[in-house]
């Protein structure tokens, strides 16, 4: 520490950041939108040796370690929200306008559980359980907003 620093001299400096991207979705990630997108499918890879489903799908089982990228199962479009929570504020970034339900939401069939919006629900009373459909988005793009949201079954 510099001799004549002291802590009394340090502050904080607050802002916001808007960072665009763009990312390689991979081999697997790229067969997961684009058969979301073309198909409206959902799928998933399951691990021949220990039996765990992704969803979304991965290259490389977790438990196993084995390359499992070509194991793709199909699964339907219920499930089960497992964990959510409520997002409360305003961002351009964002893809809804608050408030709104971001659930961790583990379709039937799968091990994993994939995030997403879900909507036509009161978002003081959702809750852990709740049965839901995807719903596909009208023209869907190469994102995960291939599916728009989650509602109640
Ligand atoms: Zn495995």
């Amino acid at each position: 520490m510099h001799p004549n620093f002291d802590l009394s001299d340090c502050y904080t400096i607050q802002g916001k950041l808007a960072l665009p991207y763009t990312y390689f979705a991979g081999s697997v990630g790229s067969i997961f939108l684009t058969t979301l997108r073309d198909r409206r499918k959902i799928m998933g890879i399951k691990c021949h040796t220990c039996g765990k489903v992704f969803v979304p799908p991965r290259q490389t089982c977790e438990r196993c370690l084995e390359d499992i990228r070509d194991q793709w199962v199909e699964l339907g479009d219920t499930g089960t929200l497992e964990n959510f929570t409520v997002v409360r504020y305003a961002d351009r970034h964002l893809p809804r306008r608050p408030p709104f339900v971001l659930g961790l939401i583990r379709l039937d069939g799968a091990d994993t559980p994939l995030l997403h919006l879900v909507a036509g629900v009161v978002v003081d009373r959702v809750a852990e359980g709740l049965r839901v459909r995807a719903v596909f988005a009208a023209q869907p793009e190469n994102t995960i907003l291939g599916i728009d949201h989650f509602q109640p079954l």
